[in-house]
């Protein structure tokens, strides 16, 4: 196999070598279903989905695991705020559980209109409370935690290298967390792994466990849920930029603390979206969805297409203009091949070595730590290239889709368009104005635009249901 990513762990580009030869094991962390998604979320969902099908392209078998976190999520990743799952359900006169099944639901019809492939499996948090409660025990028991309160949390000082994936120092790590002073903390970046005594008393979502009452801190469920359906070690595991110092931190020291070695030999942080004027935030109400996106007209693949114009590693600036641009050019794009589609004759075949030598080019660039913008280079070398056939060029461009989803190969509104001839929308037009006069029993007005028809050559001819009309010979 010969793929390279950058591994934020390394903070370098390096050639992927899988456990297992031809599959690779990948988690990603999931939506917490409080809210819809924001486009900035997508994004993220976008690159990880880019970044599985370059792998199948690339000829592995990916098993994708995914969380949904339905319970123990904060308004701050630090354990600080109220529960984001309580939230939602004030917010909307709902149970917790109501709210969860809500908002994964619509998040999982976002991801269908984004063609974002559904992970192997998908695992929701309250349905792995006793795995959890597991792997705090073992960690219990390797004497990682410490009991106050009735919470129990995870020592950070007793793990070797807490900062090795932020490659921050604990203090530079302390001022990013902005961590609330918690009096029962032995060191401020110590971190809940399972709550009872909290602040918030009436939790509705609550287990038993050998702590009392209670549930589980937020970052324990990924651990749990990413051993269990991935095993002990896995190759990659995938998030926004914004997982790096705080919940992947967590991750490793649970994880690796439990399992008594290395856990995950490829962390691939996706950058943010970011607003024209800052950053976008559920909680501060500035958020954008896919649906207000359709709202002003878009298609969600607009976005796909927006999004993956820019290399997953930058920062990406949204606004309307920007995405105006990328469906202007997404749209060419798509006619461009419609009008390649239309040439092609059935008796084309297909020449194994010109095919070979773009698939390669293609996947030599999606390889290199998914150079999606060379790649889109290659496809325009296709399009371009007279040497190829029109049934070639199509075989391609079906083929690169597997990686782009951008449904290149899907013309309806190209049909619609072009069936319709620009003098046809212009004549219908002028007919429904004649129509119109003829009502109204303005005969001059009907006579000056029959007139002007006929210098067109359209022949109107008048029936019971409206007028007709032809091109004259
Ligand atoms: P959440 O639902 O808040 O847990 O976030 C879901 C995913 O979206 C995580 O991988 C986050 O790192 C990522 N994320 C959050 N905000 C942004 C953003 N503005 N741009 C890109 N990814 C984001
Ligand atoms: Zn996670």
């Amino acid at each position: 196999m010969n793929f390279y990513v950058y591994n934020t762990l390394t903070r370098k580009k390096e050639k992927l070598i899988p456990l297992r030869e031809g599959e690779i094991s990948m988690y990603t962390c999931g939506p917490t279903v409080y809210n819809f998604a924001h486009i900035g979320n997508l994004r993220t969902y976008i690159f990880e989905d880019v970044l599985k099908k370059s792998l199948e392209y690339e000829g592995s078998r990916v098993k994708h695991v995914m969380n949904i976190t339905d319970v123990g999520h904060l308004q701050s990743d630090a354990d600080e705020g109220e529960d984001k799952m309580s939230l939602g359900a004030k917010r909307e006169n709902k149970s917790p559980y109501e709210i969860a099944r809500f908002y994964e639901k619509a998040f999982f019809e976002d991801c269908n209109k984004l063609n974002i492939k559904k992970p192997t499996h998908t695992c929701r948090a309250t349905e792995h409370i006793e795995d959890m409660i597991n792997l705090i025990q073992n960690l219990q028991n390797k004497g990682f935690t410490y009991e106050v309160n009735g919470n129990v949390y995870y020592e950070i000082d007793k793990f070797k290298n807490y900062n090795k994936l932020a490659n921050l120092s604990i203090s530079e790590l302390e001022a990013g967390n902005r961590v609330e002073v918690d009096e029962n903390k032995k060191n401020p970046l110590d971190f809940v792994l399972w709550f009872t005594n909290s602040k918030f008393k009436n939790h509705i979502m609550q287990w038993n466990s050998p702590w009392g009452v209670g549930f589980p801190g937020w970052h324990i469920e990924c651990s749990a849920m990413a051993i269990k359906y991935l095993g002990e070690r896995a190759d990659i595991h995938c998030g926004g930029v914004d997982h790096i110092p705080v919940h992947h931190t967590n991750e490793i020291a649970q994880s690796e603390a439990f399992l008594g070695h290395k856990w995950i030999n490829y962390w691939i942080h996706g950058e943010f979206l970011v607003l024209d004027n800052g950053k976008m935030s559920k909680s501060m109400g500035n958020f954008l969805t896919l649906n207000r996106l359709i709202e002003e007209g878009f298609d969600p693949l607009d976005y796909r297409y927006f999004c993956l114009q820019s290399k997953y590693r930058k920062q990406l600036v949204f606004s309307f203009e920007n995405l105006e641009e990328a469906r202007v050019s997404y749209k060419r794009l798509k006619e461009r091949i419609y009008s390649i589609n239309e040439k092609v004759k059935n008796e084309e075949n297909i020449n194994e070595i010109s095919i070979k030598h773009y698939k390669d080019k293609f996947k030599k660039e999606i390889s290199d730590d998914l150079n999606i913008a060379n790649a889109f280079t290659v496809l325009y070398e296709v399009l371009k290239d007279n040497s190829l056939k029109e049934a070639e060029k199509i075989y391609l461009v079906n083929d690169f889709d597997k990686v782009l989803s951008l449904n290149l190969l899907d013309f309806r509104e190209e049909k619609s368009r072009n069936s319709e001839k620009p003098e046809e929308t212009f004549i219908t037009k002028l007919i429904t104005e004649r129509e119109d006069a003829r009502k109204s029993k303005n005969w001059a007005k009907a006579d000056e635009i029959r007139n002007k028809l006929l210098e067109m050559k359209v022949e109107l001819i008048d029936t019971k249901d409206g007028a007709k009309w032809k091109m004259k010979e």
